[in-house]
């Protein structure tokens, strides 16, 4: 097929049963996708399908539309449960997706008496417990919550004919791949597989292998490309002064929403402290969130309350958002994919977006991986400045105090059990304290390095009163900040 056919196809060329074009018409879905013009007619033959596509391709209405439409013959208003059994299971890696795609099929399936299920983990299992006891057909799922249904045998996986693996590299990362196994084991081997994932690293192709018969590939985009409306660049900057600069940029560009990356539960949640400080609507997703928190956050998000959303990779996986304007990464990913992943948020459905990235000097070995990934360089742009000053008000101590938590990263699973978050501890024990006053510093112009300041600069008239003084410094051995130093005792109003 050639790139103008899939350009010029049409939805009437897909053979979708008039009840499925009819809510596309209604969701205002004009025209199909590339990935839906390759995998639908495909799947509708009830081939297996690997759809190497990332997020915002139309992934989710290119693997839904061709099992409802094989589902169809079965759709029946029989108050039964015994008439509504599992018939598609669909895993996602996060409770996000799980909800994103739960909603995008209950939209196809709107004209349809098809019964439609997410379950995830970290909220009560009690709600999700009646509603499979009342029968559902298509079941999206993380892994480990479906497995603890399955444990207590609410969920019968044997009548399943339509497998989907979504996102599954993300799944095989984030340490899924026995309780796929698992779980795949419990759905009959006569059955169609639909297997996507954004990346295909020879272990995603050996998972592949195992689950597929004779798949049909399909692929959109380049290999580990992102999408290609997405303007990319890089701002070199000290990790003290980002948060200055990320302000700066937020109040130049007066986008409706952003969405920035961390990579801790903490930095996210400093960041977001920081910036709501600053007068902007900024709210955090990560792990540590309740279920009810994070949709709180992205529903406001979607509805223009917030214009800022601070999310760790984990929660912002699934997050779709039409016309998301900008991406920025506060702090780069570890694993280069991860970029991918992060900056696909925006540039989706044919819209154009931008993805800034704020580079430390610690990260420059994190930039070279991506740009050795993406196989070019990505351009660089001038740091945005708060106030006329490089970096205004955050050529501060306060930056120093965040490098240490970039560590603990947002490791959470699907079902919330996880969470590999290390409190914010400096060597020796010490709690660190937070949002202290910042020592007055002078113009930026003539600014004076803050670490060659006396550790009393770095101190409120309270800590000058009760901290031990600073040790007396040897030749040659360099001067501990105070607030590097261990605290005396935690103190409740900073910690
Ligand atoms: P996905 O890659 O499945 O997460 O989809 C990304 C976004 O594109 C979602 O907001 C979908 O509603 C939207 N979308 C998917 N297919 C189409 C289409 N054919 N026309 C317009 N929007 C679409």
């Amino acid at each position: 097929m050639t790139d103008t056919e899939i350009n010029d196809a049409r939805f009437d060329a897909l053979g979708l049963d008039p009840l499925i074009q009819r809510a596309l018409d209604e969701l205002g879905y004009t025209a199909p996708t590339p990935i839906q013009v390759k995998a639908v007619p495909a799947a509708l033959q009830g081939r297996d399908i690997v759809g190497i596509a990332q997020t915002g391709t139309g992934k989710t209405a290119a693997f839904s539309l061709p099992i409802l439409q094989r589902m169809l013959p079965h759709a029946n208003t029989s108050a039964s449960p015994a008439r509504h059994p599992v018939r598609a299971l669909i895993l996602t890696p996060t409770r996000e997706l799980a909800l994103q795609v739960e909603e995008s099929i209950r939209n196809f399936s709107r004209n349809t008496p098809f019964r439609i299920l997410a379950i995830y983990g970290g909220v009560p299992m009690d709600p999700q417990v009646q509603a499979l006891r009342k029968g559902v057909e298509i079941l999206v799922a993380t892994p480990g919550r479906l497995l603890d249904h399955l444990k207590s045998k609410l969920v019968n996986l044997g009548t399943v004919h339509h497998l989907v693996l979504d996102e599954a590299d993300r799944m095989l990362d984030m340490g899924f791949i026995d309780d796929i196994r698992s779980i795949v084991a419990k759905v009959p081997a006569q059955r169609q597989t639909l297997f996507f994932s954004a990346t295909f690293s020879p272990e995603i192709r050996k998972l592949a292998d195992s689950l597929l018969t004779d798949p049909v590939t399909v692929e959109v985009a380049r290999r580990n490309s992102p999408a290609d409306l997405v303007n990319q660049q890089v701002v070199e900057i000290d990790a003290e002064r980002k948060r200055g600069a990320l302000l700066a940029l937020i109040r130049e560009r007066q986008l409706p929403q952003i969405l920035v990356f961390c990579g801790t539960k903490i930095g996210a949640n400093r960041l977001t402290q920081y910036l709501v400080r600053e007068g902007v609507q900024a709210a955090a997703i990560h792990s540590d969130k309740t279920q009810g928190e994070r949709i709180k956050a992205l529903d406001a998000f979607k509805a223009g309350e917030l214009n800022v959303l601070v999310a760790t990779d984990v929660a912002a996986r699934g997050i779709d958002i039409e016309q998301l304007p900008m991406v920025i990464n506060f702090d780069l990913p570890g694993a280069a994919e991860d970029y991918v992943h992060r900056i696909g948020r925006t540039g989706r459905a044919g819209c154009p977006g931008e993805a800034v990235s704020f580079v430390s000097p610690e990260e420059s070995r994190n930039l070279a991986d991506i740009e050795n990934l993406l196989k070019k360089p990505i351009a660089r742009m001038a740091a945005p400045r708060l106030g006329g000053g490089p970096g205004g008000s955050e050529r501060s101590s306060e930056g120093r105090r965040e490098r240490g938590d970039e560590r603990s990263r947002d490791t959470d699973g699907a079902s919330g059990e996880r969470s590999a978050e290390r409190s914010p501890r400096r060597a020796g024990g010490d709690r660190v304290p937070r949002d202290l006053p910042l020592p007055s510093l002078r113009d930026p112009a003539t600014e004076i390095d803050p670490m060659a300041l006396p550790a009393s600069a770095f101190q409120t008239p309270e800590q000058r009163r009760t901290l031990p003084p600073a040790p007396t410094r040897r030749r040659g051995q360099a001067e501990v900040p105070a607030l590097l130093r261990p605290m005396p005792k935690a103190d409740p109003a900073v910690s």
